[in-house]
């Protein structure tokens, strides 16, 4: 399926916000320390973080060397090519399938976009003819348990849900009626939350606990949503959650108008974990799946 037309664009002139461009770097005419050290001063805003910067650097002089460059452009298509080998561990597609139903935990901070980006998949995987319910975890806040109701309404989907419950236990209800009811895959929505709140975390724990009483194996993902806008904030996240809940895969969302697309590149040094898809605005249509190479192009071009 061809990307639709105009989001590579959003994504590009949102990562070339001014005085972030790295593009900009190369269009002197040598091939100086002068160039390097601007590089690395635009890699950094870019939130591409110390380590993946150093690394980057490093591995684009030991190319440039190897191809004996002469031209900053030149240069410029080197860090594309030693960016697009170091995000491309994180080019994964969602598997669904092995399991039936295949159960995905969705976890995130509050404003990330986590009920926004379930919607996505959902019309992403109904569109694949998958059958999907939805599990609305969140029980605290009724404007996100209605805020998934609509998203199932349009996507002609079933939802679990219930005011005021135990999290964990319409979790479960929901893998039972995902088995009963023969869904190919169930998306638990869960209540956003900071990592640093401790007695919460715990509650996404007993979730992914209770979620693999009611089906072994489950839950088969556990997706975090991290808002790509708040850069180095995001691996911050990312490690967080993944050592308290074991994460399989990322959706990286806000990545349409953010100056600081580099975070990719802190999280496939730092914590390479697969990002299944990227936001790049707030409409269902506005979910891709991560490109390495794309995404390196529209950053450095
Ligand atoms: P939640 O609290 O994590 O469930 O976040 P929401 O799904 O409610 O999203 C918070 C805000 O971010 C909403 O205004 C969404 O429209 C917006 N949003 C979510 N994903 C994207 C995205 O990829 N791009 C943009 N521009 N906005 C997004």
């Amino acid at each position: 399926e061809a990307p639709r037309k105009g989001w590579l664009d959003r994504l590009r002139s949102g990562l070339r916000k001014t005085g972030s461009s790295i593009a900009q770097v190369f269009t002197g005419t040598q091939i100086d320390d002068a160039l390097y050290e601007e590089l690395e001063d635009a890699l950094l805003l870019a939130d591409a973080g110390v380590k993946a910067t150093q690394f980057l650097l490093d591995d684009l002089k030991r190319r440039v060397k190897e191809a004996k460059a002469t031209d900053p452009q030149a240069v410029r298509l080197l860090l594309v090519d030693a960016l697009a080998d170091l995000l491309q561990p994180l080019e994964k597609p969602l598997a669904v399938g092995a399991a039936t139903p295949t159960v995905v935990m969705v976890v995130g901070v509050n404003g990330a976009g986590k009920t926004t980006s379930i919607g996505k998949l959902t019309r992403h995987l109904a569109a694949a003819e998958q059958r999907v319910l939805l599990a609305a975890a969140d029980t605290f806040r009724a404007a996100a348990r209605e805020q998934l109701g609509v998203w199932a309404d349009r996507a002609q989907v079933e939802i679990v849900s219930q005011e005021g419950g135990d999290p964990a236990a319409v979790s479960f209800d929901a893998v039972n009626a995902g088995k009963a009811r023969g869904a190919d895959v169930v998306i638990a929505d869960t209540a956003g939350r900071l990592p640093t709140q401790l007695h919460l975390m715990e509650e996404l724990k007993k979730i992914k606990r209770v979620i693999g009483k009611a089906m072994e194996g489950a839950p088969h993902e556990v997706l975090l949503v991290v808002d790509g806008n708040t850069g180095q904030n995001a691996l911050t996240q990312v490690k967080a959650f993944d050592e308290a809940l074991g994460l399989t895969g990322l959706v990286v969302t806000k990545l349409d108008g953010t100056a600081k697309g580099g975070v990719l590149a802190a999280i496939a040094r730092e914590r390479p974990i697969p990002v299944y898809f990227i936001g790049v605005g707030e409409k269902l249509e506005d979910l891709e799946t991560f490109s390495a190479r794309e995404f390196a192009r529209a950053l450095l071009e």
